[in-house]
């Protein structure tokens, strides 16, 4: 059965009386190169699995299928699931759960699931959840990769380096769990419902071990948060609300120009690298204190 085809969709939801939800992020995909690219890239394959979240008809839980050696599907609309059961028939190797990504605990699901095999995540992601899907699956620690379409922006985002509009708190997230690539546009007309936006479909293949020394990760990220929440701030202001109850405001100007960096800085200026030195001399800073 092609589930893309436009005309197939519409008969068996009609069918079956399914009505897209707009607060699930229901645009089911109708351009079949789509689903397969996504597959293709994903690294999936006769000696591995796939977790896929949101199957939606089961367009690319049936390319998945066809390359993995076993694939779960997790759907939160439990609509979906008799109209999975007539798509998805004659795929024996898929197994679809009912639950939210956000609730999910992969690492047990996984391991249940598909024992010591090698898993990729793949996903079309359902626009309300973007970002806290993506931190849910790179923070579980237990995928080989996660390829996922996200609005064209998100994506940008995702792979953009220091001193880029797009660049934020969640590239450096991200950057510092993965290697982030944007692997191809998808255009909005490839989707019914039609969304607003154009999305991208973006490949995450997780460190082993992250690529900069951070020190202690808690600081780090509280501080990459405090610089990118005041981005119109220089570093120095922004970083304030962490430090300036320990080190004071003296001491943060201090702290940055030790780091090499000149005082006037935006946050949005320093690399993950920059972050890293930036985190562990803060940390020797605070230790020194706490030890007086
Ligand atoms: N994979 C299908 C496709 O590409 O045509 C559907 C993708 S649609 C963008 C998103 C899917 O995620 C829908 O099936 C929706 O019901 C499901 N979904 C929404 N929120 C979810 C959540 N929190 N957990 C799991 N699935 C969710």
């Amino acid at each position: 059965m092609d589930l893309c085809n436009q005309t197939i969709i519409r008969e068996v939801l009609t069918r079956h009386g399914f009505h897209f939800s707009k607060s699930l992020g229901q645009n089911f995909l109708t351009a079949s190169w789509v689903p397969e690219r996504i597959a293709d890239s994903c690294g999936a394959d006769e000696h591995s699995a796939a977790l896929e979240v949101g199957p939606g008809m089961g367009c690319l839980t049936q390319e998945l299928s066809r390359r993995a050696a076993r694939v779960c599907a997790i759907e939160i609309d439990r609509a979906l699931f008799p109209v999975l059961a007539e798509t998805l028939a004659d795929c024996g190797n898929v197994e679809i759960v009912p639950g939210d990504v956000l609730k999910t605990d992969f690492a047990t699901l996984c391991a249940e699931k598909f024992g010591d095999m090698p898993v990729h995540a793949c996903a079309n992601l359902p626009y309300y959840i973007t970002t806290p899907a993506i931190s849910a699956l790179l923070d579980s620690g237990v995928f080989s990769s996660v390829t996922v379409m996200v609005q064209k922006e998100v994506a940008q985002r995702i792979c953009s380096s220091a001193g880029s509009k797009d660049y934020s708190a969640f590239s450096v997230y991200v950057q510092y769990h993965a290697d982030a690539q944007v692997l191809f546009d998808v255009p909005r007309g490839c989707f019914v419902p039609q969304p607003k936006v154009d999305s991208a479909v973006v490949r995450m293949v997780p460190y082993q071990a992250p690529p900069v020394d951070a020190g202690d990760e808690k600081l780090f990220f509280s501080l990459v948060k405090a610089a990118f929440g005041q981005r119109r701030k220089t570093l120095a202001n922004a970083l304030g609300t962490v430090l300036g109850g320990t080190l004071g405001k003296e001491g943060i100007l201090d702290l940055i120009s030790s780091c090499g960096f000149d005082t006037r800085i935006r946050g949005e200026r320093l690399s993950l690298e920059d972050f890293a030195l930036l985190s562990r001399t803060a940390k020797q800073r605070l230790d020194v204190l706490k030890d007086r």
